[in-house]
């Protein structure tokens, strides 16, 4: 399936945020070309005006064999004043409006727009040869092809993001492919529910007030997390992972890559491997094996798995938190790693348990 997104100066700078958002939604399947409007600018277009733009690129391509679906993106107003359609009589030619959705409180355009384009897309695929426009509902029911006469109800049909049994009937019925069509609407049901929670976030904080909370290193390592009067254990594995977090929490500025060659740094991550989750052979060997390591320049390339995989299991960890989870998860700021948590809030026990120093 191939997109063509024609825009005018004033949209230009969209297009590039649009696709970049948008594509990974899809599979590579789905395939955007950007092109510049070259013709006159205008403040005001009628419908013909807006799809002979689609029109010229159509018939002005040499087209590979497959889907096609043009779009002209513009700035300024529109004669019936909708967001967007397809020609009914040349269903794979639309137009977009990319202005104006600030007066709906939207104050990033991508996300009504991505939501706009691919629901477009959806007709064009699957209602196009109908050569009407009578799937849209004129009773707003938070589906994507509700009319949105009254404007405002746009922000409904955004939230619902939604695609209700009889427009899902529709597009199974009109479609030869039944694996492919279930795919398609899969991803678009994602693409949808990720535009709702950018542009609706829920921030359960403001409901239910600041959650008090500390982290406690514990004198035999492990990463205790108290909120309120919950314990919630830290997914970091022992060993070195564990190591790692620790001594992240222990610079609170943070620490380069390159940091943990520096000779203090490297000691004080691998004494606290040695000390908490190794059980034979000497602090010295180790010592000499990330050397070697660092030498041959492999001992960056141990650490960056190490860091990708707490992120991940600290972000599935505190879903339900994300004040908590931003504080505790491993930031990567111009290239420094480090844990933002406030060190009030961080009780360290460690240094208080005997070191075995071999
Ligand atoms: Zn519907």
């Amino acid at each position: 399936m191939n997109i063509y997104l024609i825009s005018d100066d004033a949209s230009a700078v969209l297009m590039q945020p649009l696709v970049a958002y948008i594509q990974p939604f899809f599979s590579t399947s789905v395939r955007f070309h950007i092109r510049p409007y070259t013709g006159e600018l205008k403040s005001y277009w009628t419908w013909e005006e807006l799809f002979a733009v689609g029109h010229r690129e159509k018939v002005g391509s040499l087209l590979p064999p497959g889907e096609h679906y043009f779009f002209f993106l513009f700035h300024g107003s529109n004669e019936f004043n909708w967001f967007g359609s397809l020609n009914p009589e040349e269903p794979n030619v639309g137009f977009l409006q990319s202005r104006g959705w600030e007066n709906f409180g939207f104050s990033d355009p991508v996300y009504p727009l991505a939501y706009h384009l691919m629901t477009l897309v959806t007709a064009m695929k699957f209602f196009g040869r109908d050569h009407n426009l009578d799937f849209y509902h004129e009773v707003s029911r938070g589906c994507m092809f509700d009319f949105t006469e009254v404007r405002a109800e746009v922000r409904f049909k955004l939230q619902s993001a939604h695609v209700c049994p009889e427009c899902l009937s529709k597009i199974a019925g009109n479609t030869s492919d039944r694996l492919a069509t279930m795919d398609y609407v899969q991803r678009l049901l994602s693409l949808f529910r990720s535009v709702r929670d950018y542009m609706f976030p829920i921030d359960l904080q403001e409901y239910f007030g600041e959650l008090d909370y500390r982290l406690v290193i514990e004198q035999d390592a492990a990463l205790v997390l108290l909120v309120e009067n919950h314990k919630i254990t830290l997914p970091i594995s022992n060993g070195k992972e564990k190591a790692l977090f620790i001594t992240l929490l222990k610079h609170e500025n943070g620490l380069t890559y390159k940091d943990f060659e520096r000779d203090s740094v490297l000691k004080e991550f691998l004494l606290v491997y040695y000390n908490y989750f190794v059980n034979q052979g000497s602090f010295d060997s180790l010592y000499r094996q990330a050397k070697q390591q660092i030498e041959d320049r492999t001992f960056r390339k141990q650490l960056e798995p190490l860091i990708s995989r707490m992120r991940k299991k600290l972000q599935e960890t505190l879903a339900a938190y994300p004040h908590i989870s931003e504080a505790l998860s491993i930031h990567s700021r111009q290239g420094t790693l480090l844990v933002p948590l406030q060190r009030k809030r961080l009780n360290d026990n460690l240094n208080k348990s005997q070191l075995r120093v071999g």
